[in-house]
């Protein structure tokens, strides 16, 4: 079969290899621990899936939603990001539903960018960034995530003409997967930068909820004059344990959203309307299950900090996300060289880096994905690999 160029321009979807990696070592008996995907395994709360149930029995969600979403769900939207972030937005014209947030991503390049045109692209970073751009025959120009500038991109160093040339901006804060946060100084600095450059910001922000103590991220929208240049995308999957359910939202300036819904029109058809009345439930609704949540996930990153250290391992303890982001032990000079011999000796899985991006080379990623014992046993069989 002859595929069109784009598509061999697209390398392979990194977490769809390490599935077939683990299914093969399962098949040969191997009991794996997978802290590969980014998948919380604890289930959705229980009000959310009854208003689910509630709302499939009713046959006028049975039918077309509307493209942009349900006015319900919208103003639950907004009404969240009041709440959350003190920022007022017109739900008519300053949200819209996304089938899940990559959808939304994934979808926004082909509202902005003509064949040749430039996306600034954090690197590393998740896919979607970089392939959504290539999927509307953009070109991503990668933007380096570096440790000594604790994983934000360093904006003063990228070129003027590339900067010039590019109409998008890609950031995600908390970030995956090096856990970075960024305080709404980097967010200022961004919108100065949109606004010097003439180009639209696109934030990514699915763990704004998932943070550890009393820590609390802000919203790129409270940046001064963000809603002139940008958009924020949010997702309830993270948030809620909801990954399987497809529900987030974009919200911030009215013409990025009128194109990105402008794509959407025309390739989906809208969000089911039971899950917008659920997820209307979850943004609604009591709010404890998720500090319960990150109480769990608290726990596991200190167990994993704590034990990783005791190996002789650098790790930094991270504020929100359930990652660990680290260097692989000097030995390695590849990190998928590390995590297949990880896998291969003690049946764990982890991420290597350099699936996220050249330079992620050097670096691993481990999802807080499994109960505690779990996390005991894969600590345990790494210990004795020593
Ligand atoms: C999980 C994740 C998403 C996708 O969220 P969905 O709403 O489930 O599509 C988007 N961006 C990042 C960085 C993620 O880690």
């Amino acid at each position: 079969m002859r595929y069109a160029s784009r598509i061999d321009k697209i390398p392979p979807y990194l977490f769809a290899e390490i599935d077939r990696e683990v299914e093969r070592k399962k098949k040969t008996g191997v009991d794996v621990i997978s802290l590969g995907i980014g998948d919380p395994d604890i289930p959705t709360p229980k009000n959310i899936v009854n208003k689910l149930q509630e709302a499939a029995e009713d046959p006028q969600n049975h039918r077309y939603p509307s493209y942009s979403g349900m006015l319900s769900f919208r103003k639950a939207a907004a009404g969240w990001c009041k709440n959350r972030f003190g920022v007022s937005l017109n739900p008519e014209s300053e949200v819209i539903t996304l089938i899940g947030s990559k959808e939304g991503i994934a979808h926004t390049p082909l509202a902005f960018l003509d064949p040749g045109d430039t996306a600034l692209v954090p690197n590393p970073a998740y896919p979607v960034y970089r392939i959504g751009t290539i999927l509307s025959d953009g070109i991503p120009v990668d933007i380096p995530l570096l440790e000594k500038n604790d994983f934000k991109p360093d904006l003063k160093s990228i070129d003027k003409e590339t900067a010039k040339k590019s109409r998008l901006l890609f950031i995600n804060y908390p970030n995956n997967p090096t856990a970075a946060t960024a305080e709404l100084e980097f967010f200022k600095e961004a919108v100065d930068f949109a606004q010097d450059n003439d180009l639209i910001v696109l934030h990514d922000a699915p763990y704004t909820e998932m943070t550890y103590g009393d820590y609390k991220t802000r919203s790129f929208l409270e940046a001064k004059n963000s809603r002139e240049v940008g958009i924020e995308f949010h997702s309830l999957s993270k948030t809620y344990n909801m990954t399987g359910w497809r529900i987030g939202f974009a919200v911030g300036n009215a013409e990025i959203l009128a194109g990105l819904g402008k794509v959407k029109e025309n390739v989906d058809s809208g969000a089911f309307q039971a899950v917008q009345l659920a997820a209307v439930e979850a943004l609604e609704g009591p709010q404890d299950s998720i500090r319960e949540n990150m109480k769990v996930l608290e726990e596991r990153r200190d167990l994993m900090v704590q034990g990783l250290r005791d190996l002789g391992w650098e790790i930094n303890k991270p504020t929100a996300t359930f990652y660990l982001w680290f260097r692989i032990p000097s030995t390695y000079k590849s990190s998928i060289k590390f995590a297949s011999d990880l896998l291969d000796k003690t049946g764990v899985v982890m991420t290597p880096g350099v699936g996220f991006g050249k330079y992620g080379e050097g670096y691993v990623r481990c999802a807080l994905t499994q109960k505690k014992e779990r996390l005991e046993e894969a600590l345990e069989r790494i210990r004795r690999l020593k």
